[in-house]
């Protein structure tokens, strides 16, 4: 049952009726039952992050057991150069700026070739909304890079940049995507879901696709057989509600089409960017929204601990608090180091399987739509010896 010393963060009036609903939220847990709006704002409110992180567990054992999953990827973004001008972001610039760069087809090719792992299952490629490129431009790298290297799973374009391409090509949303299948598009990442909230796009985010528009695409993707996943960004201007408003979207749009195959929450870096007074997210925070999202998401089959946003040490702790997933053995990643992160661009295989092992899980190799490709025992680990 609930420990009496559950710790909130509200008035003392609102104890009891809170230690109420999480004693009731436990008991869900435990029977495998939905939480409500209401209890996912008494999770928020909790602070209590063991309890959380005990709750979170559970379900996390429930839905991947003892299993940690990644997989070998490369990332690679296109251009950097961007006509939205999020408030948040640190990556987009604009043309005239002295950071700018686009790449050819050939400077695509030229840089895979040079740094792609052997081992590498998956590219993820996303960039900015650049003013000048057509449509074609991205067809055209899906269709070279798919051609060149059928093995590799392409996942590639946020809702954003699809909502983008049908704006500068007049074709239909249904119809970008089809093209793109054809042309080689494994599946979507999640990005551009920021937080849903109108009123939060409108302060950070006001010239690009909507929260609707988002979700609408998405629908679209996974009714075409294109699995994606999706995202949050918190931590900036956002409220509690506004995070478990954004959850039960997903939730929403997971049941009626059940394309979304992980969550990734990831955690605001102010740094260089126009809300740079913002202070960052603690690692408090950083964990608790792992263990709420992971309890509010319960068709989801996976939590990423983005270690690439986390930094290691706290993704390793974040498999405590719901996370089955971490990510890729990323090499490059520019656009969270953008924004200041001072983690590394890039973990070898044996340092995540180490964390993994450590922490006392059981690492898993996957490829993108997570079909298991090897499950890694300690004699496979130089840094485990057995
Ligand atoms: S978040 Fe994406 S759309 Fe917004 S400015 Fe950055 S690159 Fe452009």
């Amino acid at each position: 049952m609930i420990s009496s010393h559950v710790r909130m963060e509200f008035a003392p009036e609102r104890t009891a009726k809170v230690n109420n609903l999480l004693q009731q939220i436990e008991k869900k847990v435990f029977a495998g039952q939905r939480l409500t709006k209401e209890e996912g704002l008494a999770l928020m409110e909790c602070k209590d992050l063991l309890f959380l992180g005990r709750l979170a567990r559970e379900i996390k054992l429930r839905h991947s057991g003892r299993k940690i999953f990644f997989n070998v990827n490369f990332h690679i973004n296109l251009t950097n150069i961007c006509v939205s001008e999020c408030r948040f972001c640190a990556f987009g610039v604009r043309k005239e700026s002295g950071k700018a760069y686009f790449m050819t087809l050939e400077d695509i090719l030229q840089k895979i070739a040079k740094s792609l792992p052997e081992s590498a299952t998956e590219l993820h490629i996303v960039s900015g909304l650049h003013p000048d490129q057509p449509f074609d431009y991205y067809l055209e790298v899906i269709d070279t890079l798919h051609r060149r290297y059928p093995g590799i799973h392409l996942k590639a374009f946020t809702a954003v940049e699809i909502n983008y391409f049908a704006e500068i090509s007049g074709l239909s949303i249904r119809e970008v995507l089809l093209k793109l299948k054809h042309a080689g598009l494994g599946s979507m990442p999640g990005g551009g879901a920021e937080v849903f909230s109108p009123r939060i796009r409108g302060m950070l985010c006001p010239g690009k696709a909507t929260g609707e528009r988002w979700l609408e695409i998405m629908e679209t993707a996974h009714d075409l057989g294109i699995r994606t996943n999706a995202t949050m960004l918190f931590g900036h201007l956002e409220t509690n509600e506004e995070r478990i408003d954004h959850l039960i979207s997903l939730r929403d749009l997971q049941d009626k089409t059940g394309g979304f195959q992980s969550f990734v929450p990831l955690a605001f870096h102010p740094e260089n960017t126009s809300l740079s007074e913002i202070k960052p997210v603690s690692a408090y925070e950083k964990l608790k929204m792992i263990a709420v999202s992971r309890l509010m998401l319960d068709n989801f089959d996976h939590i990423k601990a983005y270690w690439v946003m986390l930094g290691v040490s706290l993704a390793q702790i974040a498999l405590e608090f719901g996370a089955d997933d971490l990510d890729g053995t990323v090499v490059k990643e520019k656009i969270t180091h953008a924004a200041g992160a001072k983690t590394k661009e890039g973990i070898s295989m044996d340092e995540l399987l180490e964390l993994i092992f450590s922490a006392g899980y059981l690492p898993v190799e996957r490829d993108t739509l997570y079909h298991e490709l090897k499950i890694f025992r300690k004699r496979d680990c130089q840094c485990c010896p057995e």
